[in-house]
Formats: C-alpha cells, structure tokens, sequence
C-alpha cells in the first residue's frame, strides 16, 4: 500500500473514467463512460481530504458513508468497501452511474470549491462492479429468519430498496411487476447508454441469491388481485412509480408526428435488448427534424436516443435558461457533445401543421421572480414568436402519480395530484392510511430520483419490520 498523501487533491487533478469518442458512440448503445482499474480507483479516493464534516453524506439521499469507503477503496479493501457501500445503499452501481452528482454528492464535496470534487459516483460503481466480479457476495450470515413474508409491488428502485432491507432482515420479500424484467424506469425508461441493461440483470441474479423472488409480467389488480396480497402476506408495499403523462395544453399536441416520451424510449430499449414484440412498434426518428420539448432528464435521454438513431437535426427546446434547467448538468454536456442543439428561453405556443407534424411555434422568454418553489417563472417576450420546422416532436414535461383504481377501495388515500399519502403523522415509516399497506418512490413524492425512491422504499422496509414486530 502506497504511503498516504495528504496533498493527493492538489497534485492529482480530478479525473473521471474517460469518454468513448463522440463519432464512436452515436453509433452505439453502450454506456459511454469507461471505467476505474485498481490502480486509478485508489488514486482518486485517495484525493478525499477527509474534511470532518462530510457535507458530501449530507448531502447525499441515502446518506452514504463516502469518506470511509474512499478510504478502504485508497487503502484496496474492495470487499470491505462493498460491504459498507451496502449498508446504505440498495443499488450504488447504478447510483454511482445515474445520480446527478453535480447536485447531490459531489457538488457538496468541499474540494469542488476550486479543487475538482472527488470523483465520488466514479468510485461508488467501481467499488460494487469490481466486487461482483471478484466473488464478494453480501454477507447474510448473521441473518435469522423470522417465517414473516412480505409482498413488493413495483421492481423499481423503491421495490427493490424495500426487499434488500427486508431479506437482510429476515423477511421473506415477493416482488410482483407487470414487466418482463425487474428495474422499473431503470430498465424500461433510462436508455442504455446511461446505464447498460446487464448491470440490472447483474443485480437481479444477486438479489435471487439472496432470496428475494420475483414474480414477472404480473400485473397486479390485473393477473393478481390486490386482495389476494393483502390476504396472503403479512403486509405490502407499493412502489408503483409515477405514469401519468403531463401534456402541454397548447394546439397541436394530437397531430401525427406528435409522441410521448416513455414509448418513445421503451420502443427504442425494447429493440436494443431483443424484447420487441412487433417491428411496427419501433417509434424510428432517422432522416427527421426533431424538436424535443423540456428540461428534464427524460428530455435529455430522448434527444440522445434521437441522436443515436440518425435524425438529421435534434432542437431541445426549454422556456427557462440553462442555469435553471432541472437536468443533470452532466447530461447537457453530453448532449451537447452529440450534437444536440439547445434553445434555451423558448415556450411553446403550438405544434403546426396542416395533416402532421411541419414545426413548432414558440415564443422568447425572460425569466421573472421565483415561485413559492423558489423557481423563476419564464414571461413572455412580446413579438418574438417563430417556428422551428419540425418532422417529428415530444413532449417530454414529466409524470405524476396514477393512482390505481383499486387504492380507494383499500383506504389507501391519495393527495390532490394523486401523490399517496404514505406519513409523515402514520405509526410506522411511510405506511398508508391502510395500516397493512406501505409505500414509496415516484408513487409518494412525485417523479424524482433512482436514489430517492431507494432510500424510501429502504425507509419503509424498516417501517414495515417494526409494524411486524420482529
Ligand atoms: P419505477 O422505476 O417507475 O418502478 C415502478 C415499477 O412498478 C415499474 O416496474 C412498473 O412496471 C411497476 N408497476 C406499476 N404498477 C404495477 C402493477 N399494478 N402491477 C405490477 N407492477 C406495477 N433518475 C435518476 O436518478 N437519474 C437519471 O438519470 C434518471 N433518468 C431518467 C430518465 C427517464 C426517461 C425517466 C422517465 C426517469 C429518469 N429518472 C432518473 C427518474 C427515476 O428513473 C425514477 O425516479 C425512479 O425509477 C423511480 O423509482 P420507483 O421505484 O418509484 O418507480
Ligand atoms: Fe452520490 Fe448518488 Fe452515490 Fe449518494 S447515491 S454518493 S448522491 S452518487
């Protein structure tokens, strides 16, 4: 082992794993990041000052322990550190590839004031990536088992932070989901070169493993009835995410030429991993103009997968500026780097067209004083309306919550824009009026993150133990 350099963050700039070539990776489907070897994993944990107060775990929504495992990861305790990056976290590999760090855990590192924050994400997949591939496994030794069985509802983050706690607590999880595989938006929203489909198909062989079971393409209160779960286990939890696509509300919207963002993405992700029911399912954007509308994440990944599809020009158009974007920074980058044209201050008015889809109306925006949000609301610039010519268009303004039919008739009570209620002022973390039933995720506090909708459905796993009493 190396002698510890305590100057390592002002002689070694930070360094993230390099970037597959631009001209190369349009053309592929792959993650476009590389990876950490042993060698460049130490070097950059070890640039982790150890600053005493670790804004970095404040920060950081399941509160890693990320100054310890940089340690053992500087110090070469692979093992260990996955052992510990485990203790908090259901998924780091995929946290450490999708959060936006930017905002979460690397904005807060104190060397990001001037230094390069540590490469925290980098490490955080390195760690968990390189263990699986040396035979670490987690240690379930000390686990007893308690005979109590709980059924998951969503193999999405939240579904599957829930039944990591719950089997290494000694209850029995069954995940039920209506897709063929397991991950959620993880696996059937987030397109491949953010985040490889084996990566998920790694972690649901480890979570096997550890005995959780999955049961597939059931769609519960379809294939299953609710009642049937709540009957046959001894509680539930829902991680249903949030489906309900958010429209614009201006003309146009219902021309052909016009689509969603999810089956956009989903047609895309199904033909890249063989799962296409029917070639005319593939939503195909080579040869068009395409104008994608919105800030987000889901915008970002759609003007990608457009990029990589072979449309002749992608516009992203956003009615605030780039600083008040809602996306990962990172992503912006990337996106630009691929060719992507950004019109910042642009709201739309209308999608026009006679029979289809010929352009997009928007006019200039200013952006006004915060909303009780604290976001700057964009204002009109008058007569500064034009029309991108566009082939194709998608609106891309996010999800809510869609309560199920079926919550009403189980109490479980729902807020104004379809968010369960799931505490605080419940008896246990994150159960619903129905004391038998627990929720989290996207279902809960609206479309957010992967690592918010982990640390909930972990919150609730622990709330669903103390109600069992074991
Ligand atoms: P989901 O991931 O939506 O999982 C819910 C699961 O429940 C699904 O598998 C669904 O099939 C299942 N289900 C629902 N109803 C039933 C039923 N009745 N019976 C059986 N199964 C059911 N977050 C990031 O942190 N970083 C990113 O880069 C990022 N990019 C994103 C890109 C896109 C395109 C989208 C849409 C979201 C992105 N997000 C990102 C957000 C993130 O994916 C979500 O916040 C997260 O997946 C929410 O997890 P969840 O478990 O609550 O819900
Ligand atoms: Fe950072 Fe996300 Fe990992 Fe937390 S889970 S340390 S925010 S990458």
């Amino acid at each position: 082992m190396a002698p510890i350099n305590l100057l390592q963050f002002i002689e070694l700039p930070r360094q993230e794993p390099a970037k597959i070539p631009v001209r190369v990776r349009i053309q592929e489907w792959g993650e476009i990041y590389g990876r950490y070897d042993a060698q460049h994993a130490a070097a950059q944990a070890a640039r982790c000052i150890h600053c005493g107060n670790p804004y970095c775990e404040w920060k950081c929504p399941v509160h890693n322990y990320i100054p310890n495992w940089l340690k053992l990861i500087a110090e070469g305790n692979l093992f260990e550190a996955a052992e510990l990056s485990h203790r908090t976290n259901s998924l780091p590999e995929i946290c450490g590839r999708i959060c936006p760090q930017d905002r979460l855990c690397e904005g807060a590192c104190t060397l990001n004031d001037g230094f390069g924050a540590v490469t925290i994400g980098a490490i955080e997949s390195y760690i968990t990536d390189e263990a699986l591939k040396a035979g670490w496994r987690p240690d379930l030794s000390q686990v007893k088992g308690t005979g109590k069985r709980i059924a998951v509802v969503g193999a999405g983050p939240a579904g599957l932070g829930c039944a990591d706690v719950l089997v290494r607590n000694g209850v029995k999880p069954t995940v039920y989901d209506r897709y063929p595989e397991i991950g959620g938006l993880l696996t059937f929203g987030i397109p491949p070169f953010k985040l490889e489909k084996e990566i998920v198909k790694t972690r649901r062989a480890l979570m096997e493993e550890m005995g959780v079971e999955f049961v597939l393409d059931t769609d519960v209160g379809v294939d299953v009835a609710f009642q049937d779960l709540v009957d046959g286990y001894d509680a539930v939890f829902l991680g249903l995410g949030a489906y309900t696509y958010m429209k614009g509300g201006f003309p146009g919207e219902d021309l052909p030429g016009v689509f969603e963002a999810l089956p956009y993405l989903i047609s895309s992700i199904n033909r890249v991993m063989g799962l296409e029911q029917n070639p005319q399912d593939y939503i195909d954007f080579s040869g068009q103009r395409v104008v994608i509308l919105g800030g987000g994440d889901t915008a970002m990944d759609c003007n990608r997968t457009a990029i990589r599809q072979g449309a002749t020009r992608v516009t992203c158009a956003y009615r605030r500026d780039e600083a008040n974007m809602p996306g990962s920074r990172r992503e912006v980058t990337n996106a630009k780097e691929e060719g992507v044209r950004f019109l910042w201050n642009r709201q739309p008015l209308e999608i026009v067209g006679r029979d289809r889809v010929e352009g997009l109306k928007v006019v200039s925006t200013t952006l006004g004083a915060p909303d009780e949000r604290g976001r700057r609301q964009p204002q009109p610039v008058a007569d500064s309306e034009e029309i991108i010519p566009a082939d194709r268009v998608i609106i891309a303004f996010g999800f809510r919550p869609s309560p199920a039919p079926w919550f009403s008739e189980f109490g479980i009570d729902v807020d104004e824009i379809g968010r369960v209620k799931a505490g605080p002022g419940s008896q246990f973390k994150f159960q619903t009026a129905n004391a038998k039933v627990f929720c989290g995720g996207d279902m809960v506090r609206g479309a957010d993150l992967v690592v918010t909708a982990v640390f909930e459905g972990r919150e609730a796993a622990e709330g669903i133990i103390e109600y069992l009493g074991v």
